[in-house]
């Protein structure tokens, strides 16, 4: 059978994109290689896990009735609530009968003859479908480096996404974690708890501020649930995809976090996701920005308009933090190592913690400092650095992702004439708008590289790109066209575009190596891979494709 539409992937671009074309009146499979739904959420199961965004804001928007149904019990929900809301749209949608499970896609190849893509599976078995929708996940490819010795380690190994599903327990064991990007922030404080002594590798010290710790409270969440199409308009116009809606008429929190942003800030994790704030670092003396950050909190530098494009300001900010860090890590030595000197604040996906620093001054954890002597090799029993050897029962890699290309390049994609995916994108990716690359007729990727994705709230993302994808395939069955790709020139033109709007932020000065920018994984060429001009720019040129009958693709009859 030759399906109209094969979807890779079963996380929230995938789940959505089932409902999505089932609903056109297509017959539609996704194939999925975790057992069940919820992608990241899913496979990320580590303590601490959850979302930098508000819960009520990192929801779909496409049904009313999923909108007025769901409760979310916090601000910034943890990953088992996520998990569940993942579950629920699933079983409320009847999804799970299109989608087949445990199937990981290891080849995808065009065949031109009959004008269809063809799905080799690891299970054995080949699909068809006229149009492929890679619904694969921006991180969902854990990079597990290739540590010296790595294999010999005889306690239990574990990777932050790739979590067991059965209970871990560390009650009383020598627990080791490497990497303090977003997921070992939140992971190091609840380890702490758990283990008998945690020893957390830091290679880069990281900037992160104080999460937003609230319960929900019954009010406001009604009065989101009363005003959601204006909120559901308000993402689509702001950059990073997230409404700023504040409650009007719910009673005051009496806490000192808000009830629906962000942090104690008032910013996400996302970039340009805040509300604004008109606030300018250079234009204050030392003892008004303390003030900021004594009324505000740490998260408050964050708020500073002039840090993310001006590198002197920038540097005013990281000082600003660091002499905060100094004041809440009690070892001056530990303090010292913790602090980030050599990249500024908005390089990298901003991190939210919960007890970060204070994690350091308990006396069952100690700080490696990988920069200063590094990780010789890795022991049966621990971990080797200089002369120092860490016995350890568990190691932990919270070593991140291969963001953005790794889960398209792996899927071994080979298009028209025999070209590959991969040799297309060995010098980084070619995209029009993160959505389609020629030579690739009729296959889309939901927030490719060149579209905002991981600079956005990614559920606004994956709605906006799947309806685009969708109404793209009604377009083409309506008018009788057999592909579509995009034009060698819209490519170019596009990846020029991409790479305009990140000059002269903080993303790409030299100093920054971000995994927007693939520089956490070896011989990745470097390149800006998301789209930072802010959503409702990029909207104005898919749009602007759809309702023009998408001149800047190529559509044969
Ligand atoms: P995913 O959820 O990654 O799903 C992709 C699915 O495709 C996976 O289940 C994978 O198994 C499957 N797959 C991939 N390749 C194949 C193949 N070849 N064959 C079969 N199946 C395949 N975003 C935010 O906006 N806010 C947040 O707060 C936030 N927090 C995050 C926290 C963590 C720990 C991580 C890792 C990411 C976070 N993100 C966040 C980004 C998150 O990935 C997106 O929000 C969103 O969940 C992505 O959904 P997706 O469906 O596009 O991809
Ligand atoms: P990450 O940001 O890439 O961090 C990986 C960490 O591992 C870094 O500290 C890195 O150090 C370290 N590392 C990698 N290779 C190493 C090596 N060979 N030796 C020593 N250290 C090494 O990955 P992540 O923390 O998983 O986060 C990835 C993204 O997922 C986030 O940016 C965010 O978008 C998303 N996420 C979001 C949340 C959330 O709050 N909602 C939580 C988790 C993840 P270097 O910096 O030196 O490379």
């Amino acid at each position: 059978m030759i399906q109209d539409v094969l979807i890779v992937g079963a996380g929230f671009g995938g789940m959505y994109g089932v409902y999505k074309f089932r609903g056109m009146g297509l017959s539609v499979k996704a194939v999925e290689a975790g057992s069940d739904v919820g992608g990241t959420w899913y496979w990320n199961r580590y303590p601490g896990a959850r979302c930098d965004v508000p819960s009520l804001e990192y929801s779909f928007g496409f049904s009313e009735e999923l909108e007025q149904a769901w409760e979310w019990p916090e601000v910034f929900s943890a990953q088992p609530d996520i998990l569940d809301y993942a579950n629920h749209v699933a079983e409320r949608f009847d999804l799970r009968q299109h989608i087949q499970f445990n199937t990981r896609v290891t080849s995808i190849t065009w065949r031109d003859g009959d004008q269809v893509w063809e799905l080799g599976t690891d299970t054995g078995e080949t699909l068809r479908g006229r149009f492929v929708v890679m619904a694969t996940g921006c991180l969902s490819v854990p990079n597990k480096p290739n540590l010296p010795g790595a294999a010999r380690f005889k306690g239990q190994v574990l990777h932050t996404g790739l979590w067991p599903h059965e209970e871990v327990s560390l009650e009383g064991k020598r627990v080791g974690v490497i990497g303090t990007g977003s997921s070992g922030v939140q992971a190091i404080p609840e380890l702490a708890k758990q283990a008998g002594h945690l020893t957390v590798f830091q290679r880069t010290p990281v900037y992160t501020v104080p999460a937003n710790r609230k319960r929900m409270r019954e009010a406001v969440q009604q009065e989101f649930k009363d005003n959601y199409r204006e909120i559901r308009e308000m993402q689509w116009r702001n950059a990073g995809g997230v409404s700023g809606f504040r409650p009007l008429k719910s009673a005051p929190s009496r806490a000192n976090q808000p009830d629906v942003g962000p942090a104690a800030s008032g910013v996400t994790g996302i970039p340009g996701g805040d509300s604004g704030g008109g606030l300018r670092i250079k234009a204050m003396t030392p003892e008004q920005r303390e003030q900021v950050v004594e009324a505000g909190g740490l998260g408050m530098i964050l708020a500073f308009r002039d840090i993310y494009s001006d590198i002197e300001a920038n540097d005013i900010a990281n000082e600003l933090f660091r002499s905060q860090i100094r004041k809440i890590v009690k070892n001056p030595e530990v303090s010292e190592k913790l602090l980030p000197k050599d990249y500024g604040i908005g390089c990298k996906r901003q991190v939210l913690d919960r007890d970060y620093y204070d994690t350091f001054n308990r006396n069952n954890v100690s700080l490696v400092d990988l920069r200063e002597t590094p990780l010789d090799t890795i022991t049966e029993t621990g971990v080797q650095v200089g002369s120092d050897h860490h016995e350890l029962d568990v190691l932990i890699y919270a070593t991140g992702f291969d963001a953005m290309t790794g889960a398209l390049v792996r899927a071994n994609i080979t298009g028209r004439d025999g070209v590959t995916l991969r040799d297309k994108w060995a010098d980084g990716p070619v995209a029009f708008m993160g959505l389609q690359m020629r030579g690739f007729p009729n296959l889309f990727t939901v927030t490719g590289p060149g579209s905002p994705s991981v600079l956005c709230n990614m559920l606004v993302a994956i709605e906006q790109h799947v309806n685009w994808i969708a109404d793209c395939v009604a377009w083409m069955r309506e008018n009788e066209k057999a592909t579509i790709e995009p034009l060698e020139q819209s490519e170019i033109d596009w990846v020029a575009h991409v790479n305009e709007v990140a000059e002269g932020t903080m993303y790409t000065v030299p100093s920054c190596n971000s995994w927007y920018l693939g520089a956490n994984i070896e011989g990745k060429p470097r390149i800006f891979m998301p789209y930072v001009g802010g959503l409702p720019r990029y909207r104005e040129h898919t749009d602007g494709q759809a309702e023009n009958n998408y001149p800047g693709f190529e559509v044969l009859g």
